[in-house]
């Protein structure tokens, strides 16, 4: 099961939604259903912000938007607790376009005219009119669609390679970008990157982190870095966490990067003043 499965892995900092006696999984599944309704309805939702750094330069070329459910009594839940769910459930319709309209809100009330990538579910490009509500959101909180990019994972283009296809060059069309989430694992085929149109792929964590373990990783992460740059796509090293994988990930060609090494995702405020300093000081001196 990919929600239990998911919860084992949960890293630090994440409440776990087992409670005692609530051994039966379908009965933990549906209670988990219920509140995530009343959550959507009391506005629980919100994203927390993860910087994408230029390596070379250490500036904040970029954030994603990572949801984070601020539980009234577990405090904050990880997507890992509850995605799974709420795509299950078909919450994550209502969920996602929480983050968006809040992503994009946020990103147009930054000093520095920097993109917002939001990840995207399948479940919401299947059921929803998607290309409508991106650009109705765009319209709504004034942010020019170039700063706005949608990352989606292979399993997206899994169910119906036409629809996506269609979906996503309408996406484009609005003059947003697209990102490839989690390149490299679960669904993966090259023949994804053929005539979908992606702006960006998105080097999964798994293979970072094990840079300093295995050949075989380096060899996997030169390749996609050198793919990328054949078929003219950006390419993001997310998961770096350590300077030997940062300077890594740069020797190979890449310049940009996201993980803890540089910050952790945090709420909108912190980002803020994380990526405006100078403005804090600049209104310190006023
Ligand atoms: P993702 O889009 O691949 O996001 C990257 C995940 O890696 C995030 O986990 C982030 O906090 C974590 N991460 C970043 N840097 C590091 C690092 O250096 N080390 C480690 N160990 N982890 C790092 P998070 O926030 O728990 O999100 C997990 C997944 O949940 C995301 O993976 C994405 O697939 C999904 N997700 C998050 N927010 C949303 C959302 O608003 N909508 C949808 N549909 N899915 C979301
Ligand atoms: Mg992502
Ligand atoms: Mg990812
Ligand atoms: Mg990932």
């Amino acid at each position: 099961d990919l929600a239990l499965n998911r919860s084992k892995s949960a890293g630090k900092g994440t409440v776990m939604l087992y409670e005692p006696g609530m051994e039966d999984e379908i009965v933990r599944r549906r209670a988990l259903e219920i509140e995530l309704g009343q959550a959507v309805a009391n506005k629980e939702f919100e994203p927390f912000y993860q910087p994408i750094i230029d390596l070379p330069t250490g500036s904040v070329v970029g954030i994603e938007a990572l949801v984070r459910w601020r539980h009234p009594r577990r405090g904050l839940v990880s997507p890992s607790e509850f995605i799974a769910v709420a795509e299950s459930s078909g919450h994550i319709v209502e969920i996602g376009q929480i983050v968006l309209e809040k992503a994009c809100l946020d990103a147009s009330a930054l000093a520095k005219p920097i993109q917002v990538s939001v990840n995207l579910s399948m479940v919401q490009l299947m059921r929803v009119d998607v290309p409508a509500m991106v650009a109705d959101i765009l319209a709504r909180t004034a942010l020019a669609p170039e700063r706005l990019k949608l990352e989606i994972t292979e399993s997206v283009m899994m169910c119906d390679e036409a629809r996506s296809r269609d979906l996503i060059s309408r996406l484009r069309e609005l003059g947003i970008w697209i990102s490839l989430d989690d390149f490299g694992t679960g669904y993966s085929s090259l023949s994804y990157l053929r005539g979908f149109g992606f702006d960006e792929i998105k080097i999964d964590r798994s293979f970072v982190s094990a840079l300093d373990q295995d050949p075989e990783s380096l060899a996997i992460v030169q390749t996609i870095i050198a793919l990328g740059r054949r078929l003219g796509l950006r390419v993001v090293a997310e998961g770096i966490e350590t300077e030997f994988q940062a300077n890594m990930i740069m020797a190979c060609g890449c310049t940009r990067g996201q993980g803890y090494l540089f910050s952790e995702p945090v709420p909108f405020p912190a980002l803020k003043a994380l990526i405006e300093p100078s403005m804090v000081e600049a209104a310190r001196v006023a």
